[in-house]
C-alpha cells in the first residue's frame, strides 16, 4: 500500500492533519541536537549524506510519492542533522543572523498554520493588517521614531534588501517629482524613469554613503540607478564608515543631478556608524536644501536606539541620534528582533510618494472597502513590493509583547557586553589584533567585533581554523586589503561569562595550534 500522501491525511480530516503536526513537532524536538552547546556547524560527513539522498532526476522512482510519513522521517534523519545551528547556538557569529525566540518560533508556526494571505486591508475579513500595524506601532516606540503619524506609511518586508529597494524607490520618486514642471502631474510611477527624468532636466540620479551594505548597489540596480550611482564618501580612510558631510554638499550642489542620501547605521564589517550626534541635523537641512531624500539602512544598527540611555551605552546614541530626521528607514526583524526569517521592516515619513511606487493599479477584485473611523491602515499591497504576502508581523508583534521594552533592552545589553569582553580579550592579546583600531574605545562597539592574527600566516588561514572546530562560526571579510574575521553577537541565546570563557579558548588555542605547526 502507497503511503498516505499528505493531502489525503487531511481531507477532511483537520484531527488527524493535527495529530500529524504534533507528532512532527514532537520528533522535531528529539533530532538529537548534535550542536548542543557543542557544534555549531554539521560534520562534512552528514553533510555528504544529506546530498546524498537528495531525489536524482533521472532515478526511476523520480517524483514517485513517498507520503507524509516517509517524508516527515526524511526531513528529520537526512536534512535537520545537514543543517547548521545559527538558531540553536548563541555563538554562531557568522554574518548578523540573529536567532529565533521560542514566542517567535510559536507565533510564526501560527501563521504557517493560518497562512493568511495579509494583502488588503478588510477590517471584516481579518485581524491580520491590525496586528500588522500594531507591531509596526510598538516599533516605532521602541526604536523612539516618535509617533507613529510620524511615519504614516510602514510596512513588513522581506528583509533590509527589500527595505532598502523601497526606500531608493521613494528617493527616486520623490527627488524626481522635486524637479518636474509644476503642475505637469507626471509621476515616474506613470511615465518612468528615462521620461520623468528628461521631463524634469535630471541627466544623473546619485546615491551618497559610506560603507554601504552591498544590497544598497543591488537596490541601485533594480530601482533603474546603477551600482554606480552609488558613491562612496568616506569621512577619512581612518573612518571610511563615517559620511563625509562636506563633500556630501559639494555633492548635492552638482548641476543637474538629483541626489538620495543614503546613511550606514551599522557597517557591517565593524559595527560602526555614519552619523555622529550632530550630523543628521545638518544632513537633513542640506537634504531639504538640494530637494534630497534621506534613506537610513538601519538593518541591526539602528536597534541601539532600545539600548537604556546609561552610560556605557551614550556613545552609541550618539551614532543613532537625529535617525529619526530620515525620510525612510530600513531595519531588519530577523537579526536583532530575534524572529525567523522572512521578516524586514519599512518605515516612510512622507505618506503619498510609497501609495505613487506601490500602488497595484487596476484591480477592482483588491481593493479594500471604504471603512469609517480608522483609515489610517493601509492596505500592503498598495505600500510594498509584494502583493499576496505572508502575516510576518505576527512573530514580531508576539516579540515585543512577551519582551517589552525592558526584556527587549535586556536582550540587546547582552550581546553589546559580549561583544564589548570580545573586543577587550582581542585588544590585550598577544596573538590577535583588534580592528579596525587598538586605540578605539570599547564603548564604540556595538555587536560586531573585527579582528586578525598578527602571524600573517595564520591570519591567511584563521577564518577557517576557527570554523573548522565547528564550535564556533565567523565570517571572514577583507579590511584594508587584508583578510579579517568578524565575530557578529545577535542571538537571544548570549550568555556573556559563559560564551566569553569559550570564545577566549578557542581563540587561544586556535593560536596556539598555528604556533606549533
Ligand atoms: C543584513 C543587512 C542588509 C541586508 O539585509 P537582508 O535582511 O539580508 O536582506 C542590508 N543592510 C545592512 C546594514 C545589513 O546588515
Amino acid at each position: 500500500m502507497a503511503p498516505a500522501k499528505s493531502s489525503e491525511i487531511s481531507q477532511g480530516d483537520d484531527a488527524s492533519a493535527g495529530d500529524f503536526l504534533a507528532d512532527a513537532y514532537h520528533r522535531l524536538r528529539q533530532v538529537p541536537s548534535r550542536n548542543n552547546e557543542r557544534r555549531v556547524l554539521p560534520l562534512p560527513a552528514v553533510l555528504a549524506s544529506a546530498i546524498s539522498a537528495l531525489p536524482q532526476a533521472g532515478d526511476p522512482d523520480f517524483l514517485a510519492a513517498r507520503g507524509a510519513e516517509g517524508t516527515l522521517s526524511h526531513l528529520l534523519d537526512d536534512i535537520v542533522p545537514a543543517l547548521n545551528s545559527q538558531s540553536l547556538s548563541g555563538r554562531y557569529y557568522g554574518f548578523v543572523t540573529g536567532g529565533a525566540l521560542p514566542i517567535a518560533e510559536a507565533a510564526d508556526n501560527i501563521v504557517s498554520a493560518l497562512d493568511q494571505n495579509v494583502q488588503v486591508h478588510i477590517p471584516g475579513h481579518s485581524a491580520s493588517t491590525a496586528v500588522e500595524d500594531a507591531a509596526l506601532t510598538m516599533l516605532i516606540t521602541l526604536l523612539d521614531l516618535g509617533k507613529a503619524t510620524d511615519w504614516p506609511r510602514r510596512t513588513f518586508t522581506t528583509g533590509a534588501t527589500a527595505s532598502n529597494i523601497m526606500g531608493l524607490a521613494c528617493g527616486r520618486e520623490a527627488v524626481i517629482a522635486r524637479r518636474l514642471p509644476e503642475g505637469s502631474g507626471e509621476t515616474v510611477a506613470k511615465a518612468g524613469l528615462l521620461a520623468a527624468s528628461q521631463a524634469a532636466g535630471i541627466k544623473e540620479i546619485q546615491i551618497l554613503t559610506s560603507s554601504a551594505h552591498s544590497s544598497l548597489s543591488k537596490a541601485a540596480s533594480i530601482v533603474g540607478l546603477g551600482h554606480r550611482a552609488v558613491k562612496e564618501l568616506p569621512a577619512s580612510p581612518e573612518e571610511p564608515w563615517r559620511l563625509d558631510l562636506d563633500a556630501v554638499e559639494v555633492m548635492l550642489a552638482r548641476e543637474g543631478v538629483a541626489s538620495i542620501i543614503a546613511a550606514s547605521a551599522g557597517e557591517i564589517n565593524t559595527g560602526r556608524f555614519a552619523t555622529n550626534v550632530l550630523d543628521m541635523p545638518k544632513l537633513r537641512s542640506l537634504a531639504d536644501r538640494y530637494g534630497a531624500w534621506i534613506h537610513v539602512d538601519g538593518a541591526f544598527g539602528i536597534f541601539a536606539r532600545a539600548l537604556p540611555k546609561a552610560d556605557e551605552f551614550l556613545h552609541l546614541h550618539g551614532n543613532v541620534a537625529g535617525l529619526e530626521l530620515a525620510d525612510s528607514i530600513t531595519a531588519d526583524g530577523h537579526k536583532l528582533l530575534n524572529v525567523p526569517y522572512d521578516t524586514g521592516i519599512f518605515f516612510c515619513r512622507n505618506a503619498s510618494i510609497p501609495n505613487q511606487v506601490f500602488m497595484n493599479p487596476n484591480a477592482a477584485y483588491l481593493s479594500a472597502p471604504a471603512v469609517a473611523g480608522n483609515t489610517t491602515i493601509q492596505s500592503p499591497l498598495n505600500i510594498g513590493i509584494e502583493n499576496s504576502r505572508r502575516f510576518r508581523a505576527l512573530p514580531v508583534y508576539a516579540v515585543l509583547l512577551s519582551e517589552g521594552r525592558d526584556g527587549m533592552a535586556a536582550m540587546f545589553i547582552r550581546m553589546v557586553t559580549l561583544a564589548r569582553r570580545i573586543a577587550q580579550f582581542i585588544r590585550d592579546s598577544e596573538q590577535y589584533e583588534w580592528l579596525p583600531s587598538e586605540d578605539a574605545s570599547l564603548e564604540s562597539t556595538f555587536i560586531i567585533v573585527l579582528f586578525k592574527a598578527k602571524n600573517p600566516a595564520l591570519n591567511e588561514e584563521l577564518v577557517a581554523r576557527i570554523n573548522e572546530t565547528r564550535r564556533i562560526f565567523v565570517s571572514g571579510t577583507i579590511w584594508n586589503g587584508e583578510k579579517a574575521a568578524r565575530i557578529a553577537v545577535s542571538s537571544w541565546r548570549v550568555d556573556v561569562d559563559r560564551d566569553l570563557e569559550f570564545v577566549k579558548e578557542l581563540l587561544s588555542s586556535v593560536a596556539a595550534g598555528a604556533s606549533e605547526s
